[in-house]
């Protein structure tokens, strides 16, 4: 494995934790899900797309969760997917890019024209591709 792009703090960084003085710490599971989702998802997808992924949410305990209106069993609660956009390229042509790179995912999803969230679910990967 070449340089890691990313640090796990990037993935638990929340602008609602932080207005909302919540502890958005991840247990040592989710902390483990969230590595998977850099090595297998984030990582060779940066390596290839060579641009910034910049992380708008990734892990969320359950409170932060609820408060950002998150489905209850969100595989964010768990570190098991991440949301994230890249400057200069739309989230429809990234899901495109996404599906072209042979990596394993369980669900890849364009939320709205505005982010793509993508998961990843050890031995579970679906690889899925939805779009809301
Ligand atoms: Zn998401």
């Amino acid at each position: 494995m070449s340089n890691l792009n990313f640090k796990i703090s990037e993935l638990i960084q929340s602008d609602t934790a932080i207005a909302h003085n919540i502890n958005n710490m991840p247990d040592i599971n989710s902390l483990d899900c969230m590595l998977d989702l850099i090595f297998y998802c984030l990582q060779p997808i940066r390596d290839k797309i060579k641009k910034p992924i910049i992380i708008s949410s990734g892990f969320r305990c359950k409170e932060v969760n609820n408060l950002v209106g998150g489905v209850s069993n969100s595989q964010h609660t768990k570190g098991q997917a991440v949301d994230f956009t890249v400057k200069g390229e739309s989230v429809s042509g990234l899901i495109s890019k996404i599906k072209s790179m042979n990596i394993e995912f369980d669900q890849l999803i364009n939320e709205y024209d505005k982010w793509v969230h993508i998961s990843y679910v050890k031995g579970k990967n679906r690889k899925q591709t939805l779009k809301y």
